[in-house]
């Protein structure tokens, strides 16, 4: 057979050719143009050739494949967008061809009369499932490590390569439509079970057990390709049918509140496509894809949630020339909430942690928090007891400065309080070496006056968590005025290590997230004050987009928290720093009615014990005069949400204290869930175009305050005409220096 780049083919004694994908260049098997049209010849030669029965595909890396590369989907759409300026009929039928492309290459795989079976060994996404269930057999390796999934809903499009119309033909349409609208990882036992996959062998007989298949007589021809196919389950016309559609669509408005077109576009394939056959079903899948790949949602998710995600995990902002850091030791000082949390995740990532705190009593205490959470993990299946054991190993607990000796990296989470931070900065560096780096977790004192507590200033950083610490995928790294190029690139080396994702800050009051949360809940607080029920303000918020509602969220936080930072912030910037009225809000509830929030059990809500689910407080309605809710502009209070918030990422840009809009993208999007379909904070602003935001925003400052003031930064991006990505171009000093 031919050479192929991204491919070897080898044909055995019994005729069966062995497919062996492994592209040479990338970590990960993707699918480019280059290997779907090296793919194709194989296929034709499959076919073509006599000597060969039949063909089994594989991967030659531990995974895989993570689908299609979604480069290549950008260029499609840039491709598109060119020429549309030109010929708008024309630019959509060469975006309906190109998006059909890796489609029809499937279907002719699948009808090429010749039986191909798809060896899965590893993560298996997006295209590379959809080519797999193009095949005629399917058989996975028996590993943790083999997850299946069709996640492009992730990332605001849809399977767009038969996916939607293979998937419910196998399996019943309601594991259907849930396993494609969330994008959910199938173990090879639940595929098995769905009916997505035919075996599961263990690891090391995988090909040969996928040969055995084609020896062993598997036809070459789908289930839909044959006479009198059966759906399973049922036809969409049919009692069962009745049953599921009319609620799959309230399901689907109740999680999405038709904020992503990508979701409801997999219902209409399925449903429209199950009443048709298959090559039709194939049609209307292609049309509802180039549909949505048009849309906003689509490019904005794609750019937040993929691209400038995976860049950013990389080390994007990472500076350059300094050898990468080896953990040989972290030491974590104060093992209390946060500390434990901190303790855990860096176990996690196989490093040895030293946990420090006043006490032995209270530094084991901050340990057993790492064996309550790999307790739940082996509960749910997710861990073995041998991680336990070894993750426990990792973590020393201690109440002497002197065990920190040797660590590469110190994060102090002790009191939140200036004297117990300097205390704790001068013991821990009695035990270090100049060269190790010290972090604070402080999420108010600012990062350069805790520097000053430093013999080394250059190697003091602030690496700020978010709790809790085992679930928040987002870190902040705040540069003091004199924090070096070392200890940023050690921060970020160790935030990769634990596989979150880092943002890099300036130091300000409130970094950055602390900022744009305060805003999104002090607009709650003032939509209270107005009269504004509270459940309409829960669900305005939701319906915006945000996961979790502004009240919701005070009560997590605990309201006693926002009681503190508010009187801080009195004490740090004056009177007029804070709104009365809030701040009396706020008194009220802490002082007046003992309502601290989910902690005691009380907050804006109530939660009583389980199974009863939590629910406003109707005491809430007797503390202001009740609006009637038909006259208030709900879409206004969605639209309040949105605005209020990212102006404050807006201002943020402006002072230089995030510096790349895909740090406060991405960074909104993990931190506080900023309305994922549309890219994060800036990129809302981007969608919209800075001048219509900026007369909205204009439109509510008249009504509602100067919170909804708009940066001047905002209005020179309208006279300019830029966008936030132009404007603060990430790319730009790569593009110089391609270009040099
Ligand atoms: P916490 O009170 O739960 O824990 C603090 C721990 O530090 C306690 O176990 C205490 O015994 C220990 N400690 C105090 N002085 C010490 C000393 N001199 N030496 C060793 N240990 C000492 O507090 P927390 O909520 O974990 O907060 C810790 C830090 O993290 C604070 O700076 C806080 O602002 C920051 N932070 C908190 C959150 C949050 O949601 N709670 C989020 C981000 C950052």
């Amino acid at each position: 057979m031919a050479d192929y780049k991204n491919f070897t083919v080898e044909t055995d004694a019994d005729g069966i050719a062995l497919v062996t994908w492994d592209m040479p260049d990338r970590s990960m098997n993707v699918f480019t143009e280059q290997v779907m049209s090296e793919l194709d010849s194989i296929v034709d030669q499959v076919t073509a050739d006599v000597a060969v029965k039949g063909a089994v595909i594989t991967s030659g890396k531990e995974t895989f494949s993570g689908g299609a590369d979604l480069a290549m989907l950008q260029k499609m759409l840039g491709l598109f967008q060119k020429e549309n300026s030109r010929d708008p009929d024309h630019a959509i039928r060469l975006l309906f061809d190109n998006v059909g492309r890796m489609g029809q290459l499937f279907r002719k795989l699948e009808t090429c009369g010749k039986p191909w079976v798809s060896a899965i060994n590893g993560t298996c996404m997006g295209g590379a499932f959809e080519m797999s269930l193009a095949c005629h057999g399917r058989i996975a390796a028996d590993s943790d490590a083999v997850k299946m999934a069709l996640p492009e809903v992730k990332v605001g499009i849809f399977p767009g390569a038969g996916g939607t119309q293979r998937v419910p033909r196998l399996t019943d349409q309601q594991q259907a439509l849930q396993m494609l609208t969330s994008g959910q990882n199938l173990t090879p036992q639940r595929a098995k079970a769905m009916g997505l996959i035919h075996e599961i062998a263990e690891p090391k007989k995988l090909v040969a057990a996928a040969k055995a298949m084609i020896k062993g007589g598997l036809k070459p021809v789908q289930p839909w390709d044959e006479k009198g196919f059966k759906l399973p389950g049922g036809p969409i016309y049919s009692a069962a049918g009745a049953n599921l559609w009319p609620p799959a669509i309230a399901i689907l408005r109740r999680e999405t509140y038709g904020n992503y077109p990508a979701a409801s576009a997999i219902l209409k394939c399925v449903y429209e496509g199950l009443l048709v056959p298959f090559d039709t079903g194939l049609k209307i899948e292609q049309r509802y894809f180039t549909e949505i790949l048009r849309t906003k949602e689509a490019a904005m998710m794609i750019r937040s949630l993929f691209v400038s995600l995976q860049e950013l995990n990389k080390g994007a902002r990472r500076p350059e020339g300094v050898p990468p850091t080896k953990f040989r030791k972290i030491g974590i000082i104060g093992a209390g909430f946060m500390g434990a949390g901190i303790a855990y995740v860096t176990a996690k990532a196989g490093i040895p942690v030293v946990l420090i705190d006043r006490d032995m009593e209270a530094a084991e205490k901050g340990k057993a928090h790492s064996d309550k959470l790999v307790s739940e993990q082996i509960k749910k299946g997710r861990a073995k007891a041998e991680d336990k054991e070894r993750l426990l190993s990792l973590i020393t607990p201690s109440a002497d400065y002197a065990d920190l000796a040797g660590s590469d990296l110190v994060i102090e989470a002790v009191f939140e309080d200036s004297e117990v931070k300097k205390a704790t900065t001068e013991k821990a560096e009695a035990a270090l070496k100049p060269s190790s780096v010290f972090a604070s977790n402080t999420s108010t004192i600012p990062i350069t006056s805790l520097a000053k507590n430093s013999a080394r200033p250059k190697n003091f950083v602030g690496i700020h968590f978010f709790s809790p610490v085992d679930k928040m995928m987002l870190v902040e790294i705040i540069l003091g005025k004199k924090t070096g190029e070392k200890a940023l690139a050690v921060a970020i080396d160790y935030v990769r290590a634990i596989k979150k994702t880092p943002i890099v800050v300036n130091d300000t009051r409130g970094f950055y997230v602390n900022r744009c949360v305060l805003r999104y809940m002090s607009e709650a607080f003032k939509m209270l004050i107005e009269g504004v029920p509270a459940a309409m303000i829960e669900n305005a918020a939701r319906a915006a987009g945000m996961p979790v509602g502004p009240l919701a969220l005070t009560d997590e936080t605990a309201i006693d928290l926002a009681q503190k930072i508010m009187k801080q912030t009195i004490r740090d910037l004056g009177e007029k720093a804070v709104d009365p009225e809030q701040m009396k809000l706020i008194d009220t509830m802490v002082d007046t009615h003992g309502r601290f929030g989910r902690k005691n059990g009380k907050g804006f809500y109530d939660y009583p014990e389980k199974p009863a689910k939590k629910h406003l407080w109707p005491g809430l309605k007797d503390l202001y005069k009740q609006r009637n809710p038909d006259k208030i502009d709900y879409e206004e209070l969605k639209q309040r949400f949105l605005t209020v918030i990212a102006l404050e990422a807006a201002r943020v840009m402006e002072e230089g204290i995030v510096t790349d809009p895909r740090e406060a993208d991405v960074g909104s999007i993990l931190a506080f869930g900023f309305a994922p379909y549309t890219g994060g904070a800036l990129s809302y602003i981007d969608g919209i175009g800075a001048k219509e935001f900026v007369r909205i925003a204009k439109t509510l400052r008249k009504k509602y305050g100067a919170e909804f003031k708009a940066p001047k930064l905002l209005l020179d991006m309208v006279e300019k005409g830029e966008t936030f990505y132009q404007r603060f171009d990430p790319y730009a000093k790569e593009e110089a220096k391609k270009a040099a």
